[in-house]
């Protein structure tokens, strides 16, 4: 018996329409009882999980200490990620290929109803800092009868360097991180409503209205966000019609409770999770709606938000700059800034006393320089040192940043 209804039962190509009409027609959520069932058969993990349990409103969730514990089962090749997520615990995210197209098509999803021509020109906001060739080679991406070509830019990198290439290559769609596309505009200090922008479609981190406000003024264009987590995959995303947030509930079941979301994908079976809590504090709608999309509704009351660092130089460095994810042994990190500018990183190695913890501390205190120049540091073990912020927040500053 098998948990993931549509990434395999159907040809690729088929995954737009699929997509498209499930989200016109009438929702009906899904078979609780089945659904427990196929858990129940997926592995040795939930067999044991699950004992005793006979209602799904029984199953206790999972948290993110649970999450390395998850069975990982793939016929062949996995795709792996690493998150560092709310609570500063970091997670490898393991998805099979054709699980990480469908997450992909998922992501797309809300492109699906938005106004734009055939061939789509975007430029995604990643981490880093690289920008891409105007005349890069180009991997078109077909979805939904549209083409969509993709250029990438790092949200470290100068702005100016930015500002050309979106230039010369007139993008109708700018994603990606919000805090990147933030500071890229208050950084180049020109106009950009002359770019021919169409939908600005940020992700990964929760939007301020003060942000809203700046993207869509900036590019003059609507704003539609995107919400979901690097474990579940895409969860909801702003309605054109309606600006509303609508769930992907026909292939996440999405549950509300005083603790948090409880998130169940039905389309990853190879590190299957039931009832995950990824610490974000989301309500769903429970009254009638009548937009022509007719997923359910929600409304994302707290999720991860960090704050900007400013390096000795008076820059702001984004907290999306940091990938300790990458430092080997690492476990688990937090940064606070002191209003005196010193540099508090709190941190969770495998092991403190041997090679690989001095290593560990060697590879944050290199990569932190690098990354914020100019400020004294102190490396803390321990990340629940550090009790501001709490579960919302990794990076946390105490200089006003606006
Ligand atoms: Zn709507």
């Amino acid at each position: 018996m098998r948990i993931a209804k549509s990434v395999k039962y159907r040809p690729r190509y088929e995954w737009a329409e699929g997509l498209r009409s499930r989200a016109l027609a009438e929702f009906i959520g899904s078979d609780l009882d089945a659904c427990l069932e196929a858990f129940r058969n997926h592995s040795a993990f939930y067999a044991r999980r699950l004992t005793g349990v006979s209602r799904w409103q029984d199953i206790k969730p999972l948290d993110k200490e649970d999450f390395a514990s998850l069975p990982v089962s793939t016929d062949g090749q996995t795709y792996d990620s690493r998150s560092s997520g709310t609570s500063g615990f970091q997670v490898t995210v393991r998805n099979s290929i054709s699980e990480r197209r469908f997450r992909q098509a998922l992501a797309y999803r809300p492109f699906l109803f938005y106004t734009l021509d055939d061939i789509v020109r975007q430029v995604i906001f990643i981490d880093g800092i690289q920008v891409e060739d105007a005349n890069k080679k180009q991997w078109p991406f077909k979805f939904g009868g549209r083409t969509y070509l993709t250029w990438r830019v790092g949200i470290a990198a100068p702005a100016e360097q930015i500002l050309s290439l979106l230039q010369t290559v007139r993008p109708h769609v700018i994603r990606g991180l919000s805090s990147g596309i933030v500071r890229f505009i208050d950084e180049v200090g020109t106009r950009l409503d002359g770019l021919g922008v169409q939908v600005v479609s940020p992700s990964g981190e929760h939007l301020t209205p003060a942000w809203r406000v700046l993207m869509g003024e900036a590019f003059a264009t609507p704003l539609l966000d995107r919400y979901g987590t690097t474990e579940t995959g895409p969860i909801a995303w702003q309605c054109p019609f309606c600006g509303d947030y609508h769930a992907n509930s026909d292939e996440i079941i999405l549950e509300y409770s005083p603790e948090g979301l409880l998130a169940t994908p039905l389309f990853i079976e190879s590190q299957a999770m039931l009832r995950y809590r990824p610490g974000d504090r989301v309500v769903m709608h429970t009254q009638e709606h009548d937009c022509r999309i007719r997923l359910p509704k929600l409304t994302i009351l707290q999720a991860r938000r960090d704050d900007w660092i400013i390096d000795g130089l008076g820059r702001k460095v984004s907290p999306l700059s940091f990938q300790f994810e990458q430092v080997e042994g690492l476990r688990a990190w937090r940064i606070h800034q002191l209003k005196s500018g010193v540099l508090r990183l709190y941190f969770d190695s495998e092991t403190s006393d041997s090679k690989l913890g001095l290593d560990v501390r060697r590879e944050l205190a290199s990569q932190l320089q690098a990354i914020v120049p100019g400020r004294e540091y102190e490396l803390v073990a321990g990340i629940w040192k550090l009790e501001r912020g709490g579960k919302f927040k990794r990076v946390v500053s105490d200089i006003a940043t606006g």
